[in-house]
């Protein structure tokens, strides 16, 4: 997220996008993180389906997806999305965390369906981009270029189900100062690390012509019980957008995940963003940061889920 920028550049081409592909270092592992957590899960009522896998490696990169193996009509159907942006750690590890802890007890009121970690490669080589230089979270359209995104397509239009809710897991992080004018650069639009915006907390993007106060309320109410919110700066902003309150921001990302199904105009469609390097994490371990930023993500699930309970 930045402001629009002015300046244009050349457009990278096939030769140089191949040359910024080479030069990504696997960091971590998908198999460790992600693949053997599923594996472990036994979630009574659910199924795991692989929906695909990257051609770059289809033997290391399938992709899962998690469902209630009876969806009933009397209940809202629900997407849970994390890793569309493979490098903001807690929308993985909080998706994993929600299905661990929480699915089953929520599968009582909803249908929930779950994608863990659309970006796997992005996940390792901890990329906002993927292997063609594609953004997989402006690619959810027709003609979409990002394969990660044209995969969970297909498997939602399998599923011949109305989403009733949408939440998408991402942070923003200080990486995104290197990410965002490397993503503008290969579009052919220059911006500099200056005018990145990183709000120091977590915030919440609905989609624009769709304000919901109650139940924003309750899921950045339930998100303060366990990490701060980000305050606007001195114009009343957050990524150059009025809020709506306190954290609270609603835009218009065409291609962009929260708009893959209807839900926006049903229940609501959300895409989190929490900031894990607060300097008020200073002095906690990368894990215990970790685990503070995927607390933070499963709170605001919950807060969503148990609203849409009560009303
Ligand atoms: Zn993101």
């Amino acid at each position: 997220m930045a402001r629009p920028s002015t300046g244009t550049l050349t457009p990278w081409g096939p030769e140089k996008k191949l040359r910024w592909f080479l030069n990504q270092k696997i960091q971590r592992s998908y198999h460790d993180d992600v693949l053997v957590r599923l594996k472990a899960l036994r979630l009574e009522g659910f199924q795991t389906e692989q929906y695909g896998a990257l051609t770059l490696d289809p033997e290391k990169f399938p992709v899962y997806a998690l469902r209630v193996t009876a969806p009933s009509r009397s209940k809202p159907t629900v997407l849970i999305t994390g890793g569309v942006h493979g490098y903001e750690t807690s929308g993985v590890k909080g998706a994993l965390q929600f299905l661990e802890n929480h699915a089953t007890d929520y599968a009582a009121h909803f249908n929930l369906v779950v994608f863990p970690c659309v970006s796997p490669w992005s996940y390792e080589t901890v990329n906002r981009l993927d292997p063609i230089m594609e953004n997989p979270n402006r690619e959810f359209k027709a003609e979409g270029k990002a394969e990660e995104s044209r995969l969970v397509m297909q498997y939602l239009a399998g599923l011949n189900q109305e989403f009733d809710g949408h939440i998408d897991l991402h942070e923003t992080t200080d990486s995104d100062r290197v990410f965002l004018p490397e993503e503008y650069s290969k579009n052919g639009l220059a911006l500099e690390a200056k005018d990145v915006d990183i709000p120091d907390g977590f915030y919440l993007i609905g989609q624009k012509g769709f304000v919901r106060a109650e139940l924003e309320k309750s899921m950045l109410d339930s998100v303060r019980a366990v990490s701060h919110v980000a305050k606007a700066n001195a114009q009343g902003m957050i990524l150059d957008n009025p809020i709506t309150t306190e954290g609270m921001i609603h835009i218009e990302i065409p291609g962009c995940s929260m708009g893959v199904t209807q839900a926006a105009s049903r229940l609501g469609a959300y895409t989190t963003e929490m900031y894990p390097d607060s300097p008020r994490f200073q002095g906690m371990t990368q894990a215990q940061v970790e685990k503070l930023c995927s607390d933070t993500q499963v709170a605001c699930v919950r807060g969503a889920l148990d609203f849409w309970i009560k009303h």
